[in-house]
């Protein structure tokens, strides 16, 4: 048995296009950047948060108040102008109890993060591995895996022991140090890189670049066995330069990479943004154009560099 805790915020099973064959995808909560286009806020800070769906919320139509009657802190209240319920989420920050979530019949409102020790996970990765296959494994995905090291740690210990094949999505946004030890553990990663700029990295994630190149360079010129694909998610007007494709060009060459992930942008966090209280600045942004990314696609292979789109990847 062992005490340390991590927190969770989804499990999926059956994941055929986060590493090789069918894989248990496991997303650990927080992350340091703050990319403007996340998929995946919920993941982005490491404490359990409230999500509410006005769409399967029931107070309009049949005049539900059960959340508002179950909150002792009184954080719910009705909007005067649009009859809608309005969540003061500076009083759930404290919250221990989360009792509207339980109260809601509809999961309009619902708690996301769940506190796991490494054994639970073990359990359901015994569970899941009869389903995987040749090849398959447990993949770490975030948020940023690495904000929560030590138990990521861990659980890959326990995993390599248990013969699993394991797999990881990191900004790479750790100490050196840290990555260098955790990879040991590591079969296959998804490094993201987002700009080769460190000032436009900043603008748009919160964050310079230097660590996470650092970081890429450190692993490429390390001894670690694994296989490195680096993840490019195409953002337009910000990434999508040939200047900055070129660049990311040059440094993969100079470290001997050869293989990139470009993810079309697309808009699917946008509700979770929303159900969280959440501003987001790409509700009326496009999805990426075929044509950008066959053409970014090209500029990859004609330096020899294999570029999957999408949920093309090879493995
Ligand atoms: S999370 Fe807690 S404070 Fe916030 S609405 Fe629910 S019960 Fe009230
Ligand atoms: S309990 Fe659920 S359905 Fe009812 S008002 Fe609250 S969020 Fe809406």
């Amino acid at each position: 048995m062992t005490a340390q805790k991590g927190l969770v915020f989804d499990i999926q099973g059956y994941s055929v296009h986060d590493g090789p064959g069918c894989r248990t995808l496991v997303f650990l909560s927080g992350c340091p950047l703050r990319c403007e286009w996340c998929a995946n806020p919920e993941g982005m800070e490491i404490r359990q948060q409230v999500m509410f769906s006005t769409t399967k919320c029931r107070h309009t139509n049949l005049n539900c108040t059960r959340c508002l009657d179950a909150c002792h802190q009184k954080a719910i209240e009705l909007s005067n102008d649009e009859n809608i319920l309005k969540i003061d989420r500076s009083i759930c920050r404290n919250c221990e109890t989360y009792d509207c979530t339980n109260a809601c019949f509809y999961e309009a409102i619902r708690l996301v993060g769940k506190w796991m020790s490494v054994d639970e996970l073990m359990e359901i990765f015994n569970r899941d591995r009869q389903y995987w296959g040749q090849g398959g494994g447990v993949t770490f995905s975030g948020g940023e895996p690495f904000i929560q090291k030590d138990f990521l740690l861990e659980v890959l210990k326990k995993c390599k022991k248990a013969f699993i094949h394991t797999a990881i999505e990191t900004t790479a946004h750790v100490a050196t140090q840290v990555l260098l030890d955790t990879f040991r553990y590591v079969d296959f990663a998804f490094i993201d890189i987002k700009h080769m700029d460190s000032q436009k990295h900043k603008e748009k994630t919160g964050v310079g670049n230097e660590l996470i190149l650092n970081n890429i360079a450190a692993l490429a010129n390390s001894d670690w066995k694994g296989r490195l694909v680096l993840r490019m998610p195409v953002i337009r007007n910000y990434n999508d330069t040939d200047e900055n494709v070129m660049s990311i060009i040059r440094f993969m060459k100079k470290l001997g990479l050869f293989e990139i992930n470009i993810l079309p942008f697309h808009r699917l966090g946008d509700s979770k943004w929303k159900q969280l209280g959440l501003n987001y600045l790409y509700s009326d942004e496009e999805g990426t154009s075929e044509e950008k990314l066959d053409h970014i696609q090209d500029l990859f292979l004609d330096e020899r560099i294999a570029c999957y789109v999408a949920h093309d990847t090879l493995f």
